[in-house]
């Protein structure tokens, strides 16, 4: 899927992707990376170094996706209203989802915390 097409939209093409159940966000081509200008950073079970040679900035989740357009803005480079406004609300539900599986694990952490202790007491 893609948030935003170059050169018909601006000067990022930015787009989501899922590879062995991992999703990612990436800005293809990007000019930033070309120039130096983004710090690396890893990914879980991505290739993050590969994408890096090819000259693509990748991110592990839609809010690091905004931060880097407002970047790719604040050096006066064309970035849609539409893709950081989709990413930043996918952010905020990509947030819920992290929070309700953390809760999950939570709670089956605790009913086995529970069946432990009622077996010992048994
Ligand atoms: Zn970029």
């Amino acid at each position: 899927m893609s948030y935003a097409r170059s050169p018909s939209e601006g000067d990022v093409y930015v787009i989501g992707t899922k590879k062995d159940g991992v999703l990612w966000w990436e800005c293809l081509g990007c000019d930033l990376v070309s120039a130096s200008l983004v710090p690396a950073h890893t990914l879980v079970g991505y290739d993050f170094e590969a994408h890096m040679a090819k000259g693509s900035f990748c991110a592990a989740d839609p809010g690091q996706m905004v931060t880097h357009l407002r970047l790719h803005r604040a050096v006066g480079q064309k970035v849609p209203d539409r893709a950081i406004n989709r990413l930043s609300r996918e952010h905020q539900e990509w947030i819920a989802k992290r929070e309700a599986e953390f809760e999950a694990f939570n709670a089956a952490a605790r009913e086995a915390a529970e069946r432990r202790q009622a077996a010992a007491e048994a």
